[in-house]
């Protein structure tokens, strides 16, 4: 519908890796989605290896635990709003037909593929937000998942400057650090702590009150306000990746 704006393709066929499983009768997919204005492109921006592109990119993922559902949803209801906006002939929400035109947004809407069919938090027992190659106690203990394989090559293939990743089960919005050794023996803050200060404190205004006690969103680096995990996506994305 939108064949100028949005580039659909899987992790399967797009970096050969294996299907985590079964979703129903056919393989799960690790679906990913581009969406950006390809006629805004420059000559410099649309170059044919993408990891040269100018365009600033962005990085959204639905889950890496599989009955955490919010952010499917959110993140297909995100898509249809952006698309939906810029086509619409009048009065098209300017910011964000100016994302559309400006950034390259990469969305995997269920990352964890298999968990998120099986309404199940792992993907075969493996915990995918403990998966990635950062403060690990054992350093063969990472890229066992397919969710974080998938990941992994997205992220070599793009330089992204921002990411959100969404979880369910509590309310922040959380940012670097989030592991333990940062927690325990190094810096408290991230050498962006102010900028991703500024960021969480925005997000959480402009999201405003909910129905929990009429607070806005707590925001603050996942050490303070969620908690350290070993082999986290967050932080690898952010230092490790
Ligand atoms: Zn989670």
């Amino acid at each position: 519908e939108y064949p100028h704006l949005v580039e659909v393709t899987d992790a399967q066929s797009r970096y050969g890796i294996k299907s985590p499983g079964e979703c129903g009768a056919n393989p799960c997919k690790q679906w990913i989605v581009r969406i950006t204005n390809e006629k805004t492109l420059s000559k410099s921006e649309s170059s044919t290896k993408d990891n040269e592109s100018q365009r600033p990119e962005v990085f959204f993922s639905g889950e890496l635990h599989g009955n955490e559902r919010v952010g499917p949803s959110t993140l297909v209801v995100f898509m249809k709003l952006l698309l939906e906006s810029y086509s619409r002939k009048e009065n098209p929400n300017p910011w964000l037909k100016y994302l559309v035109d400006t950034r390259s947004i990469y969305i995997m809407p269920m990352t964890n593929a298999l968990g998120y069919y099986q309404n199940r938090r792992e993907e075969h027992n493996i915990d995918p937000n403990r998966d990635f190659p950062i403060d690990l106690s054992q350093s063969n203990l990472c890229m066992r998942t397919i969710t974080a394989r998938a990941v992994n090559e997205l992220w070599r293939e793009h330089l992204f400057q921002l990411a959100i990743t969404f979880h369910g089960g509590m309310r922040a919005i959380a940012y670097e650090w989030g592991t333990v050794t940062e927690r325990t023996h190094r810096e408290k803050k991230s050498p962006d702590d102010v900028a991703q200060s500024a960021l969480g404190s925005a997000l959480s205004a402009f999201a405003g009150v909910g129905p929990e006690k009429h607070k806005r969103y707590p925001h603050n680096r996942i050490n303070d306000v969620v908690y350290p995990v070993k082999g986290g996506m967050e932080d690898w994305a952010y230092a490790g990746s």
